[in-house]
C-alpha cells in the first residue's frame, strides 16, 4: 500500500474527477501546494536526490557568469539590465555568476536580478546565497519588468509538465493516469484525438509509440523569444534532452541519485521529463527570437574556456586538483554530463553569443 501524502489526494481526486494526465499529475506531485516534490524535500546535493552542474562545481556559474558580462557588452553596456535566473535552486549559479563577474566595470551597478521561483522554501536559500544583490522573486517569468535582458534556466523546463500520447487501436490517444481494481494509480489511455499531437505530422506510428509535448515549455520558450527580440538580450537553456523531435516515454522518478517508478510515493520523488529543444527552438523562433544550438554542455563549457579555468584553479589550489579534475570531467565527459546535457540560446539580432557556431 503507498502511504505517500499525495498518494491518497491523487487517488481520491481521480475517483472523483475521473483519469488525469501526466502533465497534470508532474504538476501535482512536483507543485502541490502543501506536499508538492520541490515544497517539502530539499533535492540537491549528495544527501539530496540529484546534483546539478553548479551543485558540481563553481566553474559552471562562473562561466556562465562571463558569458552574461560578454553579451552585455555586445549589447553597448546598457546602464540597467534585467539579470534573470528562472528556477535558481540554491542560488548557487548566480552566486558564482556574480562573484567571476566582479571585476568588469560597470556591470554590477547595471544589473537588476530576478529571480523566478515557485517555492518559497527555496526562495529563502536563494535569499542567502544572494545577499547583496538584492533579488526580486516572481511566480512567473511573464511578471519580470520590461528591459534588456539576460537570462539562465538550469534544470528548469526538465520539470515542466509534459503530456504523454501513445498510438492505440491505430489511432493517437494520450496516455493518462487512473485506478487500477485495487484503487492505485495505473496508466490508462483516453479517447481518440482528433489529429496529431505534435506539430511534426507523425500518422504512421506504430502501436505504443509515445509522444511528449509539453505545452507550459513552449510557451515559456515563445515568451522568452519575445522578450529578447522585443528588449535585446540573450539568454540561456540549459538541460538534458534531445535536439530531434521523435522520442518516447522520457518521464522519470529519481530519489536518492536511483530512478524510481513513476507513479510510486508521489510527492517523494523528483519527477522529470527530458526536453525536447527542436520545440523549444520553434517556439523561440515564433517569438521574434534568433536561436544559437542546441550544442553540448560538454562543448559549450570547453568553448568558453572550462579547461583553462580548471588549471587555474588547480594552481592556486594544488590540494584540491584531483577534484577539480573530476569536477570538470564530470560536466563535460560524454559519458557524464557533457553529451546529454544541451545548450541553447536565445538572443536579438546582432549578438553572436559565446560558445555556439558563428
Ligand atoms: N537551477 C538550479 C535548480 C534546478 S531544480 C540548479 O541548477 O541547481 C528546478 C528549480 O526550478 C527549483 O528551484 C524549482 O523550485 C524551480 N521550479 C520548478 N518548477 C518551476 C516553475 N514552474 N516556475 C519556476 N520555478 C520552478
Amino acid at each position: 500500500m503507498n502511504e505517500a501524502p499525495l498518494n491518497r489526494y491523487l487517488q481520491r481526486l481521480i475517483a472523483t474527477h475521473g483519469p488525469i494526465s501526466m502533465a497534470q499529475y508532474m504538476a501535482e506531485v512536483l507543485g502541490h501546494p502543501e506536499h508538492g516534490y520541490y515544497i517539502t524535500r530539499e533535492p540537491f546535493g549528495p544527501d539530496g536526490d540529484f546534483v546539478t552542474a553548479p551543485e558540481v562545481s563553481q566553474m559552471f556559474g562562473e562561466l556562465i557568469g562571463a558569458w552574461c558580462a560578454d553579451i552585455w557588452r555586445q549589447m553597448g553596456t546598457p546602464s540597467t539590465v534585467r539579470m534573470v535566473e528562472l528556477g535558481p535552486g540554491r542560488g548557487t549559479l548566480m552566486s558564482d555568476a556574480l562573484r567571476a563577474t566582479k571585476g568588469v566595470p560597470g556591470f554590477h551597478e547595471a544589473v537588476d536580478l530576478h529571480l523566478v521561483e515557485t517555492s518559497a522554501r527555496l526562495r529563502d536559500l536563494q535569499a542567502a546565497a544572494l545577499q547583496g544583490f538584492a533579488p526580486t522573486w516572481h511566480d512567473q517569468f511573464s511578471e519580470v519588468p520590461p528591459g534588456p535582458l539576460l537570462f539562465i534556466a538550469n534544470e528548469l523546463f526538465d520539470a515542466l509538465p509534459v503530456h504523454q500520447f501513445v498510438v492505440a487501436d491505430g489511432t493517437w490517444r494520450e496516455r493518462l493516469i487512473g485506478l487500477n481494481d485495487d484503487g492505485e494509480l495505473a496508466f490508462t489511455i483516453g479517447p481518440a484525438l482528433d489529429g496529431t499531437p505534435t506539430r511534426s505530422p507523425d500518422p504512421v506510428a506504430p502501436a505504443g509509440t509515445i509522444r511528449e509535448t509539453c505545452p507550459i515549455g513552449t510557451a515559456l520558450a515563445r515568451e522568452l523569444g519575445a522578450f529578447v527580440a522585443e528588449q535585446t538580450g540573450a539568454g540561456l537553456i540549459v538541460d538534458y534532452g534531445y535536439s530531434a523531435p521523435g522520442f518516447g516515454d522520457t518521464v522519470q522518478a529519481v530519489q536518492g541519485h536511483e530512478t524510481h517508478a513513476v507513479l510510486s510515493d508521489p510527492g517523494m520523488a523528483d519527477l522529470c521529463a527530458h526536453v525536447n529543444f527542436a520545440a523549444l527552438g520553434d517556439a523561440a523562433r515564433d517569438g521574434g527570437a534568433f536561436v544559437h544550438g542546441p550544442v553540448t554542455q560538454g562543448e559549450f563549457l570547453n568553448r568558453l574556456g572550462l579547461r583553462e579555468r580548471a588549471a587555474a584553479l588547480a594552481a592556486a589550489a594544488p590540494s584540491e586538483a584531483s577534484e577539480i579534475r573530476t569536477a570538470a570531467a564530470r560536466l563535460t565527459d560524454k559519458s557524464q554530463m557533457g553529451s546529454l546535457f544541451k545548450v541553447l540560446a536565445l538572443s536579438s539580432a546582432g549578438i553572436a553569443p559565446a560558445g555556439f557556431d558563428a
